[in-house]
Formats: structure tokens, sequence, C-alpha cells
């Protein structure tokens, strides 16, 4: 089976097509020849998700998978949620860090979690998996694997950083990876 994952992300795509296996292809935003910005303007993850997963449908015709992440903390009341990647600066995860630590130094509650919503639109039907991984924020960095915030992140039950951990033992925990994993469940089963 043909599906569009609508991500140019080269570590997402691997990841996906690892856990989905052979029996699906999982074409990449490239691949469709779809070079331009897909609009991400809702206030959730679940309509962001949805809303890159509508546009390849509705300009491209392919069946689809869109994914959205970011981070919640709850001394913040949520933030930086759907503006994670642009907290402080444009995709920059040194500003968005320093500027997470910051609002959190007169805070005592740093508990946090990542959440990822993919977005299937398959067979003219809608259906929504969702991933959270549950942790805090440390008081500085540690490690310098992974991306974004994985420096400061230390996921519950654990004492090291996202960063720290390595990508193989943050797969088996994280948002992202608990997410897909369901959507390869369900898409296994059809
Ligand atoms: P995206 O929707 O997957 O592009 O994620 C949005 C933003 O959330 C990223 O730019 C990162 O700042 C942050 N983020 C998402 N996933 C992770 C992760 O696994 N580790 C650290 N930061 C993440």
């Amino acid at each position: 089976m043909k599906l569009v994952f609508a991500t140019n992300n080269s570590h997402k795509l691997e990841e996906v097509r690892q856990i989905l296996g052979d029996r699906f292809e999982v074409l990449s935003l490239n691949d469709i020849g779809c070079h331009e910005d897909i609009p991400e303007t809702g206030d959730t993850f679940q309509d962001n998700a949805l809303q890159k997963a509508r546009y390849v449908k509705e300009h491209y015709g392919y069946d689809c998978f869109a994914d959205d992440t970011g981070l919640e903390v709850k001394a913040l009341d949520g933030a930086p949620g759907v503006h994670s990647a642009r907290y402080a600066g444009d995709h920059d995860s040194e500003a968005n860090m320093t500027k997470l630590l910051g609002e959190l130094e007169k805070k005592s509650d740093r508990s946090a979690q990542f959440r990822t919503v993919i977005a299937l639109l398959l067979n003219g039907q809608e259906l929504l998996f969702e991933g959270i991984v549950t942790g805090k924020i440390g008081t500085e960095r540690h490690g310098d694997g992974g991306f974004g915030y994985d420096p400061i992140f230390i996921p519950d039950g654990y004492t090291q950083t996202f960063s720290e951990m390595g990508a193989e033992s943050k797969n088996l925990i994280s948002h992202r990876g608990r997410a897909v994993r369901k959507l390869a469940e369900y898409l296994k089963q059809l």
C-alpha cells in the first residue's frame, strides 16, 4: 500500500519506514513533488496534523498521514505547545531551551510532556493517533544527541535526558514512537 507521510524530515521518515515494514511504501513530500510550505495555523496538535494531511489529499490526491508534535509544560499552562518549534526564534533549539529554562527559573513544578498527534486520511476516513511521554525539565542541558528540547527533557523513570539516552532507547518510549506504533497497529490489521 502506498501512503504519503507529510514530511521531508529524513529522521522521521526512516523511523516510520522501519516501524511500518515492507507492506507499506511510505512516500515523502519530495517524492510526490510537493515543495511548498504546508500551512500549519491550528491551535492544537490535532488541528495542525489534520490540516497538513487534508492539504496533501486535496492538492495531490494521495491518502496520507501527517504529524504534529510539541512540548507541554505544566507550570506554563501547556506552553510552548503548538509553538514549540518557534518558541524563541525560528527553529532555533538553543534559543528555545534558553527561554524555557528562564521561564522555569522561579517555578517549583518542572513537569512536562511531549505529545505527538498523527492524523491519517485513508479511504475517505480521518483517524487520529496520539503518543505521550511524561517527564520533567532539567535545570541545565545534558547530552549532545537528538534534537530540539532533548538536552533538557528527562522522561519519568529515568535520570538521563533524551539527549543522553541515545536514539534507540528514546524511540522505544518517545511520544512519536508511541504514536507511530499505534498507527502501525491500525494499518497492519487492514
Ligand atoms: P514537529 O511537529 O515534529 O516538527 O515538532 C515541533 C517542535 O517540537 C520541534 O521543532 C522541536 O522543537 C520539538 N520536538 C518535537 N519532537 C521532539 C523530540 O523528540 N525531542 C525534542 N524536541 C522535539
